[in-house]
């Protein structure tokens, strides 16, 4: 980099993974593969902010500590968090930060966003109706099943009705579309663009974005009988 020249920002992350387990050798391989493009575009002169941490809201780590003789899924969390971080110091990972998303700054944001968008309108309470895959944790619409069961988990989904807050997502379709297209390089190797392109252009519905009587997770403001759903708070 010549003198003068600002530094490029370049923003890496891994997934933020599920605390269920322990870390294996696949989490390992993307954690690893991550630092070796962080380690070099630092070379490389640019400003790399690198990125990994633990997706912990997750009912999986309600049930894991239940299995673990755990009775608060918080100290469960924090047991864990030391065996991940563990591992990617025996790795020598050189990430920048590590976010849990137990933590106070974590809630703080994830609050201030919903509430950011509830006031824009962007999510508005509403009422959900239709199937739901523990396994997923997601609701699955009748065209996803397989003979009655989730493909991915060859459970039944639960029938359910729950007044909740939704995520207006179908408003973005056109603008992801057209942002997709003028930038060609935004999704790359191409054949996972094509694949969310024509995602895309089968359409977007909303999204249900809390959880009613859920007792794990980040609260909802004003609404403490619901949760912000584990995808959301991620
Ligand atoms: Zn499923």
């Amino acid at each position: 980099m010549r003198s003068g020249e600002r530094m490029a920002k370049f923003y890496i992350t891994t997934p933020i993974y599920y605390i269920n387990a322990v870390p294996h050798i696949g989490h390992a391989y993307t954690t690893v593969l991550a630092d070796i493009i962080a380690r070099w575009r630092r070379m490389a002169g640019d400003d790399v902010f690198f990125l990994t941490g633990l997706d912990e809201n997750s009912t999986k780590t309600v049930e894991a500590a239940r299995s673990q003789g755990f009775d608060d899924p918080q100290k469960y969390a924090d047991w864990m968090a030391e065996k991940w971080k563990r591992v990617w110091e025996i790795l020598c990972i050189s990430n920048d930060d590590f976010i849990r998303t137990t933590e106070e700054r974590h809630r703080k944001n994830v609050q201030e966003l919903f509430l950011c968008l509830l006031e824009k309108g962007e999510i508005y309470p509403g009422v959900y109706e239709g199937l739901y895959c523990d396994g997923c944790e997601a609701y699955i619409s009748e065209d996803e099943l397989v003979d009655g069961k989730c493909p991915l988990h060859g459970t039944e989904p639960r029938r359910v009705r729950e007044e909740n807050f939704f995520f207006r997502l179908s408003a973005y379709r056109d603008a992801l579309l057209r942002h997709i297209e003028q930038n060609p390089d935004f999704i790359t190797p191409p054949a996972r663009r094509n694949e969310i392109v024509s995602f895309l252009q089968r359409g977007l519905k909303d999204v249900s974005v809390t959880r009613r009587g859920a007792t794990w997770g980040i609260e909802v403001p004003g609404h403490p009988d619901q949760r912000v759903w584990v995808w959301f708070d991620a």
